[in-house]
């Protein structure tokens, strides 16, 4: 996964998107997938912001384990049928080395979430695939656990990997749900040649703050944003805290174009 080895950037490639740091791509929707009207109507507003991902979960890693944990199959589903109806690519997370062929008959990429970035055996079982994984940093890894943690997929046979920044734990998380390590983008992209986007909903973890840290994450040279949606945010099935309104996902994308224009 080296530079060393790979002078040249990767460009991850799905049917509607080409991710690589020459564009920005846009990934959105809810963080749990919560009713098939529901997420047709995210998928709009996604559309809509020029997203050319549909996320979210169908398996939930949640903190508590009496918290919802998604609509497992159901949800895969209607991620599928809501993509299709936009033409839309879908990201999801698999959770269970079990459950890899499952979700894989679903999503165009898989997400490997940052509970689950040192499930080695999971992490094997994607490198087997042909699909595209986005791998998020653990919440307390550093840049060379995530480095390892891609080696596993890339050792398997599959390249196609995109890194994601999406906050670590620092002394300081009253604030902030995770501290977004904006530094960590352009080490990444010196050191490997994968495409390197952030989250800024999972580091920021209240919506006022998403914008700014999208932005910045831009402006630090991330391939590409991640972000959840929600139209009524107190009503969320999960992190609805964190979740931008539709006109708000809008301003988002403008804004991060423009930047994205003068790099
Ligand atoms: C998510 O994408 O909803 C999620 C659970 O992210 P993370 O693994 O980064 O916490
Ligand atoms: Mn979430």
């Amino acid at each position: 996964s080296s530079r060393v080895f790979h002078p040249d950037d990767i460009v991850v490639k799905t049917p509607h998107s080409q991710i690589d740091h020459q564009s920005l791509t846009l990934m959105a929707g809810p963080c749990s997938v919560e009713s098939r009207d529901h997420l047709l109507k995210m998928a709009e507003v996604a559309k809509q912001a020029g997203a050319t991902v549909l996320r979210g979960g169908a398996f939930k890693p949640r903190t508590s384990p009496y918290s919802f944990q998604g609509l497992g199959e159901e949800g895969l589903k209607y991620l599928r049928k809501a993509a299709d109806a936009f033409d839309l690519d879908v990201v999801t997370e698999v959770m269970d080395e079990g459950h890899v062929d499952l979700v894989g008959r679903y999503t165009d990429i898989f997400q490997i979430g940052a509970r689950n970035m040192q499930n080695f055996s999971l992490l094997k079982a994607v490198g087997k695939t042909k699909l595209p994984v986005m791998l998020k940093r653990g919440m307390s890894a550093s840049i060379d656990d995530l480095l390892n943690a891609a080696e596993y997929i890339a050792a398997g046979g599959n390249q196609q990997i995109i890194l994601v920044e999406r906050g670590i734990r620092t002394f300081d998380n009253k604030y902030n749900r995770n501290t977004l390590d904006v530094g960590a983008v352009p080490v990444l992209r010196e050191l490997t040649p994968y495409p390197v986007m952030v989250d800024p909903s999972h580091a920021a973890g209240y919506h006022d703050l998403v914008i700014p840290e999208a932005l910045a994450g831009v402006a630090a040279g991330a391939a590409g944003l991640i972000v959840e949606i929600h139209d009524n945010p107190s009503q969320a099935f999960s992190d609805g805290p964190q979740a931008l309104l539709p006109e708000d996902l809008l301003v988002m994308a403008d804004k991060a174009r423009k930047i994205k224009a003068v790099l």
